[in-house]
């Protein structure tokens, strides 16, 4: 039942480590929260039935939404969008991941997404196992506005978490961490990345300014990290598998489900009795 319609029609700040750097104006898009489930936004549903038409023909798979297209949209970051959904290479790798090679959605389960994206919002919205939550400090699509460093939620409420490319914006990590190990339920799963850019993990100040353009690139990430980055989930308590999903697949598929093949998935799993010794 739709109970509330939203219009947001301001900015948003662009949160780094000295906070409010900059502000970037666009619309807000509008949103109806709907009482058992995530929001639904009319107007990107529109716009996305109208791009699936304009791109429709049978050269491209998006993995999120299912549906086929001429080819992908390229999008300013450098990554190829599905017209539909808009997803990105690393969510269709992802929603690909679940699909193929886990239970996801077969089950009873109550999944959290830390800095919500629309495409997986919606490719959740398709399993009525799913209980879809997302949560944020500034991401208009966030159904809960909260500080992952601080999250108001229940120990172990969560069967399974998803968080991608959050923590690149977070000073500090390892708390933020924390509070997905704490908030995920004893057997729950969590698939938790960064985007890996050098050997080892170095903090923007600890680069120099042309350093921090070529390797950070955007102004709000505050680190770059290395493979080491396993290290940090695991000294945050959670077991660990490192999956080079990506690159099972031929360069025919690759092209067809415009995956990326360097993303690997950091599948984790609650390790109870490490986290008990955590400060
Ligand atoms: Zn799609």
């Amino acid at each position: 039942m739709i109970s509330s319609l939203v219009v947001w029609i301001v900015g948003d700040s662009i949160k780094g480590k000295e906070q409010t750097q900059k502000v970037r104006l666009y619309p807000r898009p509008v949103r109806i929260s709907e009482d058992g489930g995530p929001p639904r936004y009319p107007v990107k549903e529109v716009l996305a039935k109208l791009r699936a038409f304009i791109f429709r023909g049978d050269g491209v798979e998006c993995p999120c939404c299912g549906k086929t297209f001429s080819h992908f949209l390229f999008s300013p970051y450098y990554t190829a969008r599905c017209p539909f959904c808009l997803s990105m290479e690393r969510y269709r790798l992802l929603c690909k991941f679940l699909r193929d090679e886990t239970d996801f959605g077969k089950r009873e389960m109550r999944l959290l997404e830390v800095g919500p994206d629309w495409s997986f919002q919606e490719f959740c919205r398709d399993f009525e196992k799913v209980e879809y939550t997302s949560a944020d400090l500034f991401s208009p699509l966030a159904m809960e506005r909260i500080d992952i460093r601080n999250m108001d939620f229940e120990s172990s409420s969560f069967d399974f978490i998803i968080c991608y490319h959050v923590l690149e914006h977070i000073d500090d990590d390892m708390k933020a961490l924390r509070e997905l190990h704490r908030v995920l339920k004893p057997d729950g799963q969590a698939i938790i990345q960064v985007p890996i850019q050098v050997p080892q993990t170095v903090e923007r100040d600890e680069l120099g300014k042309k350093e921090q353009e070529e390797i950070l690139k955007w102004p709000d990430h505050l680190r770059a990290y290395g493979p080491d980055f396993r290290e940090r989930l695991e000294n945050s308590g959670f077991d660990v598998r490192v999956i080079p999903f990506g690159k099972k697949f031929s360069p025919e598929e690759i092209e067809r489900f415009g995956l990326s093949s360097e993303e690997d998935i950091y599948f984790c799993t609650k390790r109870e009795a490490e986290a008990a010794k955590l400060p």
